[in-house]
């Protein structure tokens, strides 16, 4: 046998690889662990994260919305459908707002166009579907989505309002 081949031998009985192995492991046990217990732990989001659309109010229940379909002409896969009337009160206000999900392509144009801040992007991003159907939103699905993130959604707002 070889100088090495006996070097080799000795490695294989004197487990060599294997302790090392084992104290590589012990090393990175009481680290911080780089991977998260996802679905119950989750990683920061930033302000400007664009996640599933909402439909917001103001603080007394009114729809933000003024009809005035800028998102609708400037969204690049005109996944927007808007019909609007006067209210009995001359307010112009939308009849019918759907976004279908499965177009959008997450841009935040329609954000960006909306002069009252009404139509966002929201942080929730977890909003998969079994079927497409599900992902047809209309106007009460959105103000629903509204209603339950305005809290995030007008602290993200706050937060990047300096840099908009
Ligand atoms: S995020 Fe972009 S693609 Fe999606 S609805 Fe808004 S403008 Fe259209
Ligand atoms: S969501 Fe904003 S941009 Fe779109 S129609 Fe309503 S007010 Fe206009």
């Amino acid at each position: 046998m070889t100088a090495m081949d006996w070097r080799r031998a000795a490695k294989y009985a004197l487990m060599v690889d294997f302790i090392k192995g084992f104290g590589l492991g012990f090393r990175y046990f009481a680290r911080p662990k780089a991977t998260l217990n996802y679905p119950h732990e989750k990683g920061p989001l930033s302000p400007r994260f664009r996640g599933e659309h909402a439909l917001r109010r103001y603080p007394n229940g009114e729809e933000r919305c003024i009809a005035c379909k800028l998102c609708e002409a400037i969204c690049p896969a005109q996944a927007i459908t808007i019909d609007a009337e006067p209210r009995d009160d001359g307010s112009r206000r939308t009849t019918r707002y759907d976004i279908d999900m499965t177009k959008c392509i997450y841009c935040g144009f329609c954000q960006e166009a909306c002069p009252v801040d009404a139509i966002v992007e929201g942080p929730n991003f977890e909003f998969a579907t079994e079927t497409r159907e599900e992902l047809f939103y209309d106007k009460e699905r959105l103000l629903a989505n509204g209603d339950r993130w305005e809290a995030e959604i007008a602290r993200n707002l706050e937060i990047d309002a300096p840099y908009r």
